[in-house]
């Protein structure tokens, strides 16, 4: 490879910012300043959320959400900075079980039957004795997959959006019956701003955390009154029930709800812990990444067990008559749930799409010093130069390698204090 080949791979990559499936995009435009039109194929990144998909914009993605979901605490980005006297929460809601599982307890220890019949009826033990460790493939899987309740954990996850949208209203109700005002007139003394994201948990139940805040309005200074939002909240969890023809969803009974202090650390580490969860997929790789084709590509391209009987049970679910509005075919992958995996009200803080709009300015004037306008159409995935695929992969690894070391060097100095 000559020099000029060289930099021209550095340069097709950094472009593309390191994405390792860009979409290619014909492209003409033109500079808002002088007029001058130029056409090209550019190179963008593909910008999946997902780590096993696209490492590199997954990291862009979780960083944005680092800055979305810890704007709306501590203010920042166009919110208040006043935001920090407001009373802040975070709240975790759960699902129900479903059948037991293999987990880790408080405790450390899995499933105990303190009393009754000590085989299901299938013949399998109802406890477990083990003590799991963090990697143990076991972890998840029902203690007896006959006696698992597979199609209602599937329509738990397809209603898991609606419980939520509905436990907020209720909460807002019932603030408003603390706060001794009409519910029309709630906006105008006390209104909570929310970001939420869902994570899947192993088991293959939907669980959200929230990140809430609560301001006041132009009658009535609501900031004094946490504990009301936190009494509100809590009994909207307990209160609230869909029922329909598919049955009748409610929460699990683990619902937790801590209050922020004034510590902007709080703020960091809750943000920290949601840009988590959104760049995961459900499973280990990618085979829970995209939909899927057919019922055959389920079983053949998903290793765990219980997943794979989720996914399969959710693209059987479509054929049902009862739930034919789920669509649930197109969630066979996300194992029913059908909502995003990040959502906020819109006055908790600025949004994804005002970060991403302000970066691509930022980089057009980078690149050009100027900022470009101009029309798009899609051409294709990939790059011109297989070896820019090479480039990207070998960025990846060193980065992951040097992360790593930095967490353990981190760790080590941790522990000699
Ligand atoms: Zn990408
Ligand atoms: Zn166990
Ligand atoms: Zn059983």
């Amino acid at each position: 490879m000559n020099s000029h080949e060289r930099s021209r791979i550095v340069q097709e990559v950094n472009e593309a910012g390191r994405c390792s499936h860009p979409v290619r995009l014909n492209s003409t435009q033109v500079n808002v300043r002088t007029g001058e039109i130029t056409s090209k194929v550019l190179k963008v990144a593909c910008k999946d959320r997902r780590e096993a998909v696209c490492p590199a914009c997954s990291r862009t993605y979780g960083i944005d959400a680092w800055i979305v979901a810890a704007t709306g605490i501590n203010g920042g980005k166009g919110v208040s900075a006043d935001v920090v006297d407001s009373p802040r929460i975070f709240v975790t809601m759960t699902a129900p079980g479903f059948g037991s599982v293999h987990t880790v307890r408080p405790n450390g220890r899995c499933v105990q039957v303190p009393s009754g019949a000590s085989l299901c009826d299938h013949g399998w033990p109802r406890a477990c004795g083990l003590r799991h460790e963090e990697e143990d493939r076991l972890l998840g899987l029902p203690i007896c997959d006959r006696c698992f309740r597979y199609r209602d954990a599937v329509l738990w996850n397809a209603h898991a959006s609606r419980l939520w949208s509905v436990t907020m209203l209720q909460t807002r109700r019932n603030l408003a019956s603390r706060l001794g005002v009409p519910r029309m007139d709630l906006h105008r003394h006390a209104s909570v701003h929310y970001l939420k994201v869902a994570e899947m948990q192993r088991r293959g139940l939907i669980h959200f955390h929230a990140l809430a805040r609560l301001d006041g309005g132009e009658l009535g200074d609501a900031t004094s009154r946490g504990s009301d939002l936190i009494e509100a909240w809590t009994d909207a969890v307990r209160e609230v029930t869909l029922t329909n023809k598919m049955g009748r969803f409610q929460w699990g009974d683990i619902l937790d709800i801590q209050t922020l202090g004034k510590r902007d650390g709080d703020a960091r580490v809750l943000a920290s812990y949601l840009a988590k969860y959104v760049t995961k997929t459900a499973g280990e790789g990618l085979e829970l990444a995209r939909q899927f084709r057919s019922r055959r590509q389920i079983r053949l391209s998903v290793n765990n067990p219980h997943l794979r009987r989720m996914a399969t049970e959710a693209w059987d679910l479509a054929a049902d008559a009862d739930c034919l509005h789920l669509n649930a075919k197109n969630h066979a992958h996300t194992l029913g749930y059908t909502g995003h995996l990040m959502t906020k009200s819109r006055k908790y803080s600025t949004t994804l799409t005002a970060l991403r709009k302000a970066r691509s300015e930022y980089r057009s004037k980078c690149v050009s010093g100027e900022i470009l306008t101009g029309d798009f159409s899609y051409a294709g995935r990939g790059y011109d130069d297989a070896r820019s695929e090479l480039l990207v992969d070998l960025l990846v690894g060193w980065e992951r390698q040097a992360r790593s070391m930095a967490s353990s060097s981190t760790s080590r100095m941790g522990e000699k204090r």
